[in-house]
């Protein structure tokens, strides 16, 4: 074996690869590297670094099981604590010097002769590996908006996934396009700095006031000295979002619920009838992700916030021009307009058995085993793959069972001496049918919305269409009966 050869190559240091990294340790593996593309671990909480950004679930749960923060200073911790959170976790478990930085991947190609994966980085270096493990993340790849002329505006432009922190906002007149969980974060953290912000609103979201709050000194001593009351605080918000997919999926009665509280905190927050009209969703509520927030309707109140409804017709070197001819001229410009969720998540050039390309193989949407195995692609496992984002709850508890899944695996792998394991076409068919049809029933498909969920043709590739209990129990054991296995 030459320098390059590793039993794993992971993808991506965020949560999921570094709970990869953290489980192969505990199961007695060393030989492995994670490939980062950026410059610090932490993915999708080091890439979304705009002011405002924090968690719209609550930390105590959108936290590793086996690592729970007594200190959590919030109930909705902010984007800085989270990212410590994983560096903290990075270094108790000795992760950090198994993570490559600034390394994308470019390409891999499997060899069923000698069972590996040949992967080649955007520098043009070569590694080796027997499994490769994708934590690219499902939200990694900002989404431009295809707007006529993006490419003149000479003022200041970046999405919101890679906000300029060199450009100072103070005093600027600024547009902000998109009103999803990003934007809505973003306009109360820069509306009292900016001389002058217009949102643009194509859609406009459901959102439900946040129960956030400081977590009292007095508390996180509790939770310090009686670990049993933090493990309890958990298990309680952990069955009060399960709750939330029963509405989600079988019983639209608490939408219906849900959307009544939504309007009347939306009526109460905005007193101006014109405005609460272009506020008021046309769908039903949860086909878009619910989103909560204390301080986006107030920040839409300010004198120097206008809310744009008339659609965006064409972008130009000073500004944008609305479908109504006027023209708004921005010193900058940010789109807060979201990621290429629905097209997949691995990114580079990846080829499986007979130079099978995934990106062939996924022409009409993504599909994978459990979102974990795609057949004819051979020892590659994917944290957070097709139809295993949550509408209800901490992708976390996804993130656990799938790694779980996957050091299963990687010790019959082991044990057994295995070549490879490929799961069977039939068997990620019949599962694929069944979530599709699962989710033919949800308000994300009947819902009456465009959304980030689905591919160009309406199919929802992205949600897991239940509870996160029955994932977790679907992947407590890996099936050996549902892979083609191939022995050394
Ligand atoms: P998003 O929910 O996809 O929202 C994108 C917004 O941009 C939408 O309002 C969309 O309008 C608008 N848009 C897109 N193209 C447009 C165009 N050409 N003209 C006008 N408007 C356009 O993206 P996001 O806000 O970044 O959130 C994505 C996901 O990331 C969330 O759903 C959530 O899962 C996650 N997230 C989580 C947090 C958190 O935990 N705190 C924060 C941010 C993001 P339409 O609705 O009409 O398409």
């Amino acid at each position: 074996m030459n320098n390059n050869s590793y039993e794993q190559l992971i993808i991506g240091a965020g949560f999921a690869g570094i709970c990869v990294a953290i489980q192969l340790k505990k199961a007695g593996f060393s030989n492995f590297i994670i490939l980062e593309r950026n410059g610090h671990l932490g993915g999708t909480w080091y890439d979304n670094a705009y002011p405002g950004a924090a968690c719209d679930v609550e930390s105590h749960l959108y936290s590793y099981s086996f690592e729970p923060n007594a200190n959590w200073s919030k109930v909705f911790s902010r984007q800085g604590e989270i990212l410590k959170y994983l560096d903290n976790c990075a270094e108790k478990y000795d992760i950090n010097k198994y993570i490559q930085l600034n390394t994308s991947v470019a390409k891999a190609v499997f060899d069923e002769a000698t069972g590996l994966w040949t992967v080649t980085d955007s520098n043009g270096k070569v590694y080796s590996a027997k499994s490769v493990i994708s934590c690219a993340g499902g939200l990694s790849q900002p989404a431009l908006p295809d707007i006529k002329g993006i490419g003149d505006f000479k003022g200041e432009k970046f999405h919101s996934a890679r906000w300029d922190k060199s450009y100072e906002l103070a005093n600027k007149t600024v547009g902000v396009i998109g009103t999803g969980a990003s934007a809505i974060q973003i306009v109360p953290a820069i509306a009292p700095v900016v001389k002058e912000l217009q949102l643009f609103q194509r859609t406009p979201p459901w959102i439900m006031p946040k129960p956030d709050a400081e977590i009292s000194g007095f508390r996180r001593g509790v939770y310090n000295r009686l670990p049993f009351m933090r493990s309890f605080y958990r298990w309680r918000l952990y069955w009060v979002h399960e709750m939330m997919a029963l509405g989600f999926t079988r019983r639209p009665g608490i939408l219906k619920l849900a959307s009544k509280l939504a309007s009347f905190y939306l009526k109460r927050s905005v007193p101006d009838e014109t405005l609460r009209k272009k506020l008021t969703p046309n769908y039903i509520m949860g086909c878009k992700r619910v989103l909560i927030s204390n301080d986006y309707y107030p920040a839409l109140l300010r004198n120097n916030v206008h809310l744009i409804t008339e659609h965006i017709d064409t972008m130009n070197a000073s500004g944008i021009k609305t479908k109504d001819g006027v023209q708004h001229d921005f010193d900058a410009i940010i789109f807060a307009t979201g990621f290429q969720a629905a097209d997949g998540v691995v990114m580079f050039d990846l080829q499986g058995k007979n130079g099978l390309k995934l990106n062939d193989a996924w022409r009409d949407g993504a599909e994978a085993y459990l979102g974990t195995s795609v057949a004819g692609f051979p020892n590659f496992f994917m944290v957070v793959g097709p139809n295993i984002g949550l509408g209800h709850s901490s992708m976390i508890l996804m993130i656990e069972a799938q790694v779980h899944y996957i050091m299963e695996a990687m010790k019959l792998m082991k044990s057994e001496g295995l070549k490879f394991v490929d799961v069977k076409k039939e068997v990620e068919s019949a599962y694929n049918d069944d979530i599709q049809d699962k989710l033919s029933r949800t308000v994300w498909q009947s819902g009456g919305c465009v959304s980030w969920y689905q591919t160009k043709s309406g199919k929802n590739v992205t949600l897991w269409p239940g509870f996160t209990f029955t994932f977790m129990k679907r992947t407590k054991k890996f099936e050996p009966e549902k892979y083609e296995l191939q022995r050394q």
